[in-house]
């Protein structure tokens, strides 16, 4: 019998170009899934699509379109798939997809970057690293300061004499908030932080140091570590399960995830949050638009999925739907169902499209939701 409705969540999804309206709506089938289980609780999910990128300039002539940021504010959260493409690349930066995506974080204030990586159940071997087991960290980004928004930023001069001025700055608030984020996150998870800043060459590290110091003093229960981000991009190669939470200012955490994905060993199973302190966090698969693969059914959309988990869990407040998503996208690896991208040829294996992936999470999901309904039980 359903229950009354007692919470009510309304999400916008932005598909954006390429490959993104495919893992998108592969991920709707899973979150109808959650939607129809989680009426039966009294809690009502629904959302609907706006554009974003490409897509938006070609429909409304830039790309994030007025409409689609107001309704992004006034949602609970945020999903987007990707943004960009060849057709797009010859606009002024400020025109380009790309530029959407910055605006739209910008304008959501979410300072904070967290992206998971874990070795899912049948991809060790995807992993480059053989010898990489139960790796399950997470990196924690400054997501709005430093480097990629510091003002001056300037080219001069012609010829030989061409200059160009970037800035790097960090307010302490900027610092202290994410460093917040960071040792909350430890607290759910082993109790550990490693704090990555480049202190002997930039005054921006040493301010940075510093004030995750302080914060550390609030939680006495939460240990905390200091790498150099040189030193830290060889220890994630070389140790990677020796880690728990990773802070890290806007490029070197930029950098730092881009090189977990390829630890990890393939890109399309990674997922993101991007949060702030109020209004509703933007959550997305850490890949690109893939024009290369677009329209043909062969995008992975496990990360967009797992975006989802995370949304639900960050935005909803409902960590149970986020850990059932998490079990269903394992349970369905582990029966050996593989997209093309993590295909190994072993025995055994069945090779799925983009749609059928998204249609055996959701069963996996109803199956398991269905079981904790009928044995009427809290979860996890
Ligand atoms: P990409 O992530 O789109 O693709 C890199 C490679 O990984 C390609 O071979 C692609 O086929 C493969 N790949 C990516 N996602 C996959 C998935 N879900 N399943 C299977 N294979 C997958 O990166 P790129 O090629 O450097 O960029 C393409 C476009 O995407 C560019 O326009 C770029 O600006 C844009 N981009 C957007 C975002 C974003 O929206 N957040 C991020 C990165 C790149």
């Amino acid at each position: 019998m359903t229950k009354e409705t007692a919470e009510t969540h309304q999400l916008v999804l932005l598909p954006g170009d390429g490959i993104g309206p495919e893992v998108i709506a592969a991920t709707e089938t899973v979150m109808r899934t959650a939607r129809d289980c989680l009426r039966l609780e009294g809690i009502a999910l629904s959302w609907e699509r706006h554009q974003i990128g490409g897509a938006a300039i070609d429909a409304a002539g830039g790309p994030l379109p007025p409409e689609t940021l107001s309704a992004a504010q006034g949602a609970s959260g945020v999903l987007l798939g990707a943004v960009g493409g060849p057709k797009w690349d010859a606009l002024a930066p400020q025109e380009r997809p790309e530029a959407g995506l910055l605006a739209i974080r910008r304008a959501l204030s979410v300072y904070a970057n967290l992206r998971p990586a874990t070795l899912l159940p049948g991809l060790e071997s995807h992993s480059p690293l053989r010898a990489v087991q139960g790796l399950d960290l997470l990196l924690v980004r400054e997501l709005t300061g430093g480097l990629y928004f510091g003002e001056p930023r300037e080219r001069s001069g012609e010829g030989a004499s061409r200059r160009a001025v970037d800035t790097m700055v960090y307010h302490e608030g900027e610092i202290r908030r994410v460093a917040h984020v960071a040792f909350r996150a430890a607290r759910r998870r082993r109790g550990k932080v490693t704090s990555v800043d480049k202190r002997n060459v930039l005054e921006c590290s040493r301010l940075w140091r510093e004030v995750v110091e302080e914060v550390s003093q609030e939680y006495p229960d939460v240990e905390l570590e200091h790498q150099l981000v040189d030193s830290m991009a060889m220890l994630l190669v070389l140790q990677p399960q020796a880690f728990d939470v990773v802070l890290a200012e806007n490029m070197f955490g930029d950098i730092l995830s881009d090189e977990l994905g390829g630890v990890v060993g393939s890109l399309g199973v990674m997922a993101s949050a991007s949060i702030g302190d109020e209004g509703p966090g933007l959550y997305e698969p850490i890949h690109g638009s893939a024009p290369n693969i677009a329209g043909k059914d062969l995008a992975n959309p496990l990360g967009a999925i797992l975006s989802f988990a995370m949304l639900a869990e960050h935005s909803l407040d409902l960590p149970w739907v986020a850990r059932a998503v998490e079990a269903a996208v394992k349970d369905v690896l582990s029966q050996g169902v593989r997209t093309k991208d993590i295909a190994q040829g072993t025995p055994g294996e069945k090779i799925v499209g983009t749609r059928e992936m998204g249609e055996r999470v959701a069963r996996a999901l109803a199956q398991s939701l269905h079981t904790r309904q009928a044995l009427n039980e809290t979860y996890f």
